[in-house]
């Protein structure tokens, strides 16, 4: 595949590779992104995806939001693929330093890697919104309607909906490693969800590499662009076999 060579030599040659990505990052693990021909916008829904996962809808609909927000952003039986283990490889050998992803299926550290930057938090995390207290994923899998707390409160995923702010400590680190960055890949992101499609503005370096399987907004501005799947890709640039998924 072109530019597979020179992305192995920048990899070579670098301890410090800082990774962005989105929801093109989990497809190859069965979970649909938004915008591919087959992603969520393109199934029949009343309102778009960005629509339902609002705050005012989730605040104005709750029981439809959650009724899309079960069906459709939380997969269950899904396990890391390529893309997440290799990632996971080149932090361990000491090259990658941050992954920073828009994802909230909680894969990268699935596939174990720990310097996880998650600008859109969690579906693995939810709380109460009147007590704060604290649930994992069964609170909303295990139940039905809106999810309640002991308290009576309604419970919450730690998922940034749209409308809504980002985490500050969260953005300034991804800020700091990225305009800190030698390498900076960017994978599997359509690269239009804002204020996390900006964070790339801070990247200094002469080796942006882009990875995806359609055309993104950057492509002129990227060093090296690597048109394919993003797991087949980097599986093959760090050594990861089909088997080990
Ligand atoms: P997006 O749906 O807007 O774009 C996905 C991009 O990835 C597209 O450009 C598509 O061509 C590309 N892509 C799809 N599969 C790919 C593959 N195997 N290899 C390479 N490229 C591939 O996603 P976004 O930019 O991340 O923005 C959507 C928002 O919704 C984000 O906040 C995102 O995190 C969230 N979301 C998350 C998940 C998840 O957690 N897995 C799933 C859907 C949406």
């Amino acid at each position: 595949m072109e530019g597979i060579e020179l992305l192995k030599k920048w990899i070579d040659e670098s301890d410090n590779i800082v990774f962005f990505g989105g929801a093109g990052v989990s497809t190859e693990s069965g979970i649909p992104d938004f915008r591919s021909v087959d992603g969520l916008y393109n199934q029949q829904y009343d309102y778009p995806p960005e629509t339902i996962l609002s705050h005012t809808f989730y605040m104005r609909k709750p029981e439809e939001f959650y009724r899309f927000y079960r069906n459709k952003m939380i997969a269950k039986d899904v396990k890391p693929n390529r893309a997440h283990l290799a990632l996971a490889k080149l932090e361990a050998e000491g090259k990658l330093r941050a992954v920073i992803t828009q994802n909230i299926d909680g894969l990268h550290q699935a596939a174990g890697s720990r310097e996880v930057l998650e600008l859109h938090g969690s579906v693995l995390r939810n709380y109460c919104t009147r007590c704060g207290r604290f649930y994992g994923l069964d609170a909303i899998t295990g139940s039905e309607g809106v999810p309640v707390c002991s308290c009576g409160g309604t419970i919450k995923p730690d998922v940034v909906l749209y409308e809504e702010g980002l985490d500050q400590e969260t953005l300034q680190k991804s800020v700091d490693y990225i305009s800190r960055a030698d390498v900076l890949i960017i994978g599997g992101t359509s690269l239009t969800v804002y204020p996390a499609a900006g964070l790339i503005d801070y990247y200094r370096g002469r080796k942006l590499v882009l990875i995806n399987k359609d055309v993104t907004p950057l492509d002129k501005r990227a060093d090296l662009v690597i048109t394919g799947k993003i797991g087949e890709v980097l599986g093959e640039v760090c050594g990861i076999n089909q088997e080990e998924k």
